[in-house]
């Protein structure tokens, strides 16, 4: 099944500067900001600037340019945040088992506290 990319998400209003955002890190093909509801002291939010609805539909049809510079802007926010100290979990919700609210790719970069098991028990 192809993806169906929705552009009235809030990730891409907030691309096309129709919402404001806390930007922590533009490139030429990503962009990180603040999570509005942060879950962690620290809590970034990491999407690519082109219609991607999730991280498969990402890496399956994004050029080499715009995957390197995703990943490297993963890597930069790291860095500039310290995760590297004390841990960090990157997480990318995608579809309805995962509950992804926002149908625009998002790594959630979370850190500066304990953050649990990977899944709650069931
Ligand atoms: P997900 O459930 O993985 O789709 O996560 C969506 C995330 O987007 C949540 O953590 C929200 O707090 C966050 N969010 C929603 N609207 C905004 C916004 N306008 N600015 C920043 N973060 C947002």
């Amino acid at each position: 099944m192809a993806y169906a990319y929705d552009d009235q998400n809030i990730f891409a209003k907030i691309l096309r500067g129709e919402i404001p955002n806390k930007t922590v890190l533009e490139t030429e093909h990503s962009l990180a900001f603040l999570d509005i509801y942060p879950q962690a002291p620290i809590h970034i939010l990491v999407i690519p600037k082109g219609a991607y609805v999730c991280f498969d539909h990402f890496a399956q049809e994004a050029s080499d340019a715009e995957i390197i510079d995703y990943t490297r802007a993963v890597g930069e926010v790291c860095k500039m945040q310290g995760v590297e100290e004390g841990g960090w979990r990157l997480i990318a919700n995608a579809g309805e088992a995962a509950i992804q609210d926002v149908p625009h790719l998002h790594v959630h970069i979370l850190a500066g506290r304990p953050l649990g098991p990977m899944l709650p028990k069931v």
